[in-house]
């Protein structure tokens, strides 16, 4: 008789890649099964999903596949949409494909994008959660651009009068980098300036960015400046309309302005992703699945969640894991960690999980690049650098199940504190780079950074 209990992975994101790499590198295949499940057959890297709608990054260099990834390894992959999960019965249904049981699951699934009930943003905006959201703003975009030669003579003089604005409505991390990218694209077009592409910004928030350090705002709202993108802050959408974004103007109570936009990118929040379960978990207004300090659901000691779709609540309702890449990782190698440590030693998981990565870096188009380093906001070559080195990071883990040098220097210990302070010093010594380096609180990095809500209406004025 086979034994081997199943443990089932839902999402091959940034979490559940991880899990499966990471809990197929310690435990054995006689002791588990490993399944993992994903709508896509490649894990996406979808934090290069602005530089795809820039057109910087081509689809293919930002997927894996995940038969690469798996193909030394005891995993066991299928390609299917999971539909929902019967916990009373440890059944997942998936779309096309047999049902699976399982004696643990881990649910991975990510988020979606919040509307807060605007329908009309539904219909005419578009979102950026995936690369292929990133290259339909591309292919939108490069139309827009190669209008504006349309129409004219030899002399550049047309009849051409639609309006070419691009309008990214949220300014959290999402909206600011896409703005950036877009702003290069239209730079690098072979457009004259008269007839480039207007990228803007609309946020409801006071500044871009909000909960962010006021050194890293300040400096992401000089580097967008200095691409020709504006930005109006204290701004409700309250409409999305064809040509058009209708907004509340503060300043007049119940009045409405209009701002035309050719192409609006909504990106004012998201929601953890609405797994149909049944019986039904508890799940934040946000619609995150509530877990405890173990990634462990409340009501199903066997159902695990990770990422984006999970929510560490503490008892004065404070979520604690924002909706970040390197939270869910983090999450992802602490559970592979208790799991191994339960079925090969019996030990239960005794320590609870604690986010212990110190690297947290903005992408704002293609080569601007601003961040937290070890609790020190870095800039310029710097910040560039730490980023691709925490991507290779996250590759040779997802590759090799192990947490590599690289991973070690992002987490925050005495040793790799020391290795970064190393790291920063020397750069910012260097003559020759032009880097930026402030000491910074750590405490002050955003905790939601996702979260621009549009229901706040405050007037409108454009940042100096
Ligand atoms: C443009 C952009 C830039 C970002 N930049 C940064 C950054 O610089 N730093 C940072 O820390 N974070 C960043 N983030 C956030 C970060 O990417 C997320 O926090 C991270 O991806 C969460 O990992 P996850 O595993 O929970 O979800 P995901 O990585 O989204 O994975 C979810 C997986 O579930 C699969 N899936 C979903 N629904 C189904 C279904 N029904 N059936 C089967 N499979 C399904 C998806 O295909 C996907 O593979 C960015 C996000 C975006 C969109």
């Amino acid at each position: 008789m086979n034994n081997k209990l199943r443990l089932v992975i839902l999402g091959a994101g940034y979490a559940g890649m991880t899990l499966a790499a990471h809990l197929d590198n310690k435990i054995s295949k006689k002791d588990m099964q490993i399944i993992l499940v994903d709508a896509n057959s490649y894990h996406e890297l979808i934090q290069e999903a602005h530089l795809v709608a820039g057109g910087f990054r081509k689809p293919n260099e930002t997927r894996i596949p995940i038969s690469d990834l798996i193909k030394d390894t005891n995993i066991k992959f299928i390609q299917s949409v999971v539909k929902k999960v019967k916990a009373d019965e440890n059944k997942i249904i998936l779309e096309n494909s047999d049902d699976i049981n399982y004696d643990y699951l881990v649910v991975a699934l990510g988020a979606s994008t919040k509307f807060f009930g605007i329908r009309s943003a539904m219909e005419y905006a578009l979102t950026l959660r995936s690369v292929d959201d990133g290259l339909t703003i591309y292919n939108k975009a490069l139309k827009l651009l190669s209008k504006s030669n349309q129409g004219k003579n030899k002399h550049g003089i047309g009849n051409d009068k639609e309006t070419k604005n691009i309008v990214i409505v949220g300014g959290g991390a999402t909206g600011v980098g896409v703005a950036g990218a877009l702003a290069d694209m239209n730079h690098n077009s072979s457009s004259s300036s008269s007839e480039k592409t207007k990228v803007t910004i609309i946020t409801a928030s006071s500044t871009l960015l909000p909960g962010f350090d006021t050194k890293i705002i300040d400096e992401v709202v000089r580097i967008l400046h200095k691409k020709d993108v504006s930005i109006i802050t204290r701004t409700t959408a309250a409409e999305v309309r064809k040509d058009s974004i209708v907004f509340e103007d503060g300043r007049e109570a119940g009045s409405r302005a209009e701002i035309p936009s050719s192409l609006t990118i909504w990106t004012p929040g998201i929601k953890g992703y609405d797994l149909v379960m049944e019986p039904q978990v508890e799940k934040t207004n946000n619609g995150r699945i509530v877990i405890n300090d173990y990634c462990q659901t409340n009501e199903y000691p066997n159902i695990f969640c990770l990422g984006d779709i999970s929510a560490m609540k503490e008892p004065s309702g404070k979520i604690t894991n924002p909706p970040l890449g390197h939270i869910a990782i983090s999450q992802a190698i602490y559970l592979a960690e208790s799991i191994a440590n339960y079925f090969i030693h019996n030990i239960k998981p005794v320590q609870k999980f604690q986010s212990n990565v110190n690297v947290r870096i903005l992408s704002l188009g293609l080569n601007d690049y601003i961040g937290l380093v070890n609790s020190v906001v870095v800039a310029g070559d710097i910040a560039r650098i730490a980023k691709g080195f925490k991507q290779e990071a996250h590759l040779e883990s997802i590759s090799s199940g192990e947490i590599t040098l690289a991973a070690k220097i992002y987490k925050n210990d005495p040793v790799s504190n020391l290795l970064s302070s190393i790291f920063i010093t020397v750069f910012s010594l260097s003559k020759t780079l032009k880097n930026k380096v402030w000491t910074y609180d750590s405490n002050k990095m955003s905790s939601d950074d996702d979260q621009d809500s549009v229901t706040e209406s405050r007037g409108i004025c454009k940042q100096d």
